[in-house]
């Protein structure tokens, strides 16, 4: 820790940088939850040391655990939400070869160093630097760590709103995309469509068969044209499979699709649109189920409110931040979607999240921790 002259904790990038590095270092796909808690463990043990209160809730699933911070200052609230994830979308090994940990001028290369392992430490880091400059917050501070937030937060889903509804503000550390800030978020629906045809030999039965395969061709099409870049409509058909041979007319087919809108109305009237597909053929039988994975992220008034008051900030520090509307989705979702003041990629700046060319902009650090040290003093 490095101090000023009059012996008080300054905020170091390299420090930043060296505790970033080693949240990278411990690996954490989703998938392995065993992985996901070995980091767990370090977010636990260094967050007791500062003398916060923690609470652990067993993983479900094979998932991680979930991790709850509290500071230890401030009672029950409402306060102020932290909400990260732990998990990542990168196998265990990526670190070796595929994107080591690793510095090139102003990038720093990880797995998983943009999304979203650099913003969960640069929160945790304010915190802590807060803690030793023997400052309290004028609102108490709950962090939350999620263990599988890249396939949806499913087993978390419930705690994150649990939490948020006994909070006044939530502040998302997603990554910064361009030094951006996020106020607005789409919903993402999710579909499932099996077909079933019928089965028949290719040359000497065909016209007996009917072709699973055949009639997902059409619906693929049928329902990417629903696209409308225009009102921000994507309809992904991102998973398709079917057929069992060659020389057979295929039985069986299937899709998984993935649609994004930003307005609730538009993400229901697609669901039910989806929901009452029918075949073209009519000898041929759709099974589909279609639900909301993650409920629209609305621009809230106290949304747009928290905005104002972090660009002030910002300001102060020399940054000057803007703010975006995001096609992808994170927990902030929930939060937002439940009414809470929500502001999301609050991370470090960088590039090429969910790629082995992942990688944050060092010069990113001191600002945004600053940034943060000055939110979670401000906020009232
Ligand atoms: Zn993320």
């Amino acid at each position: 820790m490095k101090e000023s002259s009059d012996n008080r904790p300054v905020i170091d990038a390299e420090e930043v940088l060296a505790g970033i590095c080693h949240w990278v270092e411990i690996e954490t796909p989703t998938m392995n939850g065993a992985a996901v808690n070995r980091l767990a463990d370090e977010v636990q043990s260094s967050a007791a040391g500062l003398g916060c209160q923690v609470e652990r809730i067993p993983g479900r699933d094979g998932y991680g655990d979930i991790l709850i911070v509290r500071s230890p200052w401030g009672g029950d609230g409402p306060g102020i939400l932290i909400l990260s994830h732990l998990d990542t979308v990168h196998a265990v090994g990526t670190l070796e070869h595929a994107n080591p940990f690793r510095r090139d001028g102003d990038r720093v290369y990880g797995p998983g160093i943009f999304d979203m392992k650099s913003g969960a430490y640069l929160a945790f880091y304010a915190f802590q630097h807060l803690v030793r400059s023997g400052q309290e917050t004028p609102l108490p501070l709950t962090f939350l760590y999620v263990p599988e937030e890249e396939i949806g937060s499913p087993t978390s889903r419930q705690v994150i709103e649990d939490t948020a509804r006994h909070n006044k503000y939530v502040l998302v550390t997603e990554p910064a995309h361009d030094g951006l800030c996020c106020t607005a978020r789409k919903g993402v629906l999710h579909a499932d469509i099996k077909i079933y045809g019928r089965p028949a030999h290719a040359g000497s039965r065909h016209q007996d068969g009917r072709s699973a395969l055949r009639e997902l061709a059409h619906q693929i099409v049928a329902l990417e044209s629903l696209t409308d870049y225009e009102r921000g409509i994507t309809v992904n058909v991102g998973l398709a499979s079917g057929g069992s041979f060659i020389n057979v007319v295929p039985a069986e087919a299937e899709a998984k699709v993935c649609i994004r809108a930003p307005e609730t109305e538009q993400l229901e009237a697609l669901r039910d649109h989806v929901l009452a597909l029918q075949p073209l053929d009519v000898d041929v039988k759709l099974e589909i189920t279609a639900e909301v994975n993650r409920p629209v992220f609305p621009r809230l008034e106290g949304t747009a409110e928290l905005f104002k008051h972090a660009r002030e900030i910002c300001r102060e520090i020399g940054i000057d931040l803007e703010e975006r509307h995001s096609g992808g989705g994170s927990d902030g979702n929930f939060t937002a979607a439940l009414g809470i003041p929500t502001l999301d990629g609050l991370g470090a700046d960088g590039h090429g999240h969910h790629t082995l060319d992942e990688y944050i902009l060092f010069s990113s650090l001191q600002p945004r921790a600053r940034m943060w040290v000055r939110l979670l003093q401000t906020l009232t």
